[in-house]
């Protein structure tokens, strides 16, 4: 019997409440940036995510001149694909009481203007859950756990799996989520040599070998385990120092982008199930500048991780990218060496390698 995708690592409210909003994947100009935004109002407000200026024909940022000439007194809100960045008019930066030249913000700030409009425009989360849902049964998910679950967006869920970012929650999740490094995108995740477009700059690891060891245990101990995401190569190397210390079976490594080849062996010989993000690989035009070609080889090499039997899972990571396993396969099937893995790969990933970790 098929019973359908499993999606090893997705951010469930975040997934579902950008159904919510207007879609601007891949709008082309302005006039038809303006048009989606117009065409999906929600309380008055217009409000876009999975924006990309690069898939402008001019690659520029709107700013907040540009939403003002547009919406008014209409408050109007754009958030960048990678959720790092969001774009707001002066009727939003009122409504919130914020403010920033251009209504331009970041990082941190993005995730907390996220939830401001959330809490503001969504009276009944539980109705943009449903439809969310809703929406990963039509690629064929019938399975998602969420990888950074918390307090407050735990009320919105009757029954959920998750992994969780606050120990609160530990008796109640599939497990424990650390972040030991941070991005590729925004040079953070932690690599044993330095940017090849940023030199010097090693990125950051975000606890020390005894901290990390300390938590892991302490999550070991409660008869659960932990789930670590580390994108750079020295992140995936603090990961192996401390799992040889503490290991619970079901111990995860989330996303091992950048990897060098001994670590790859080590990975498989530990037996550490790996999640991967197959659709992350529509990123290697760009990680080929962070990484340079040597390291390139053995980065974002998931059919090389396959062949040396390393045990794989796979997620979307979703909002981040796109949830559907068609996607990613298609992404995937279609590049070259160590960096392949055919559609029937993938979606064996999605499938039966993620049912056997879960289901059983
Ligand atoms: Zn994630």
């Amino acid at each position: 019997m098929n019973k359908g995708f499993l999606d090893a690592h997705i951010h469930l409210w975040e997934f579902c409440l950008f159904s919510f909003f207007a879609n601007l994947e891949g709008v082309g100009t302005g006039e038809e940036l303006v048009a989606a935004l117009r065409a999906r109002p929600v309380e008055g407000w217009h409000v876009g995510v999975r924006f990309n200026q690069e898939s402008l024909k001019d690659r520029v940022l709107p700013d907040a001149a540009f939403l003002d000439r547009a919406f008014g007194k209409r408050p109007a809100v754009i958030f960048r694909t990678c959720l790092h960045l969001v774009v707001m008019n002066t009727a939003a930066m009122e409504a919130l009481g914020r403010y920033a030249p251009n209504g331009i913000f970041l990082e941190a700030d993005v995730f907390a203007i996220l939830n401001e409009i959330a809490a503001r425009l969504v009276p009944e989360p539980a109705l943009i859950v449903k439809s969310g849902l809703a929406e990963l049964e039509k690629y064929g998910i019938t399975r998602a756990i969420d990888m950074a679950m918390d307090l407050t967006k735990r009320r919105y869920f009757e029954q959920v799996d998750y992994y969780t970012t606050d120990i609160r929650l530990l008796d109640e999740a599939l497990g424990f989520k650390i972040f030991l490094d941070g991005s590729l995108g925004a040079r953070t995740a932690a690599l044993t040599e330095e940017y090849a477009d940023d030199p010097g700059n090693y990125g950051l690891l975000n606890y020390s070998d005894d901290e990390l060891l300390a938590l892991v245990e302490r999550v070991h101990r409660a008869g659960k385990p932990v789930a670590c995401h580390a994108i750079g190569d020295r992140a995936v190397d603090q990961f192996l120092r401390v799992m040889a210390r503490s290991r619970h079976p079901k111990d995860r490594l989330e996303h091992a982008q950048c990897l060098r080849p001994e670590q790859i062996e080590a990975l498989a010989e530990q037996g550490v199930a790996v999640c991967i993000q197959p659709i992350f690989s529509r990123e290697l035009p760009w990680a080929a500048r962070r990484l340079g070609p040597r390291r390139l080889a053995t980065s974002y090499a998931w059919g090389l991780l396959l062949e040396k039997s390393v045990r794989l899972l796979a997620g979307s990571d979703a909002p981040v990218d796109h949830v559907s396993p068609f996607a990613a396969a298609k992404v995937t099937s279609s590049l070259k060496g160590a960096h392949h893995l055919s559609r029937a790969q993938v979606l064996d990933l999605f499938g039966r390698a993620n049912r056997e970790f879960y289901d059983r």
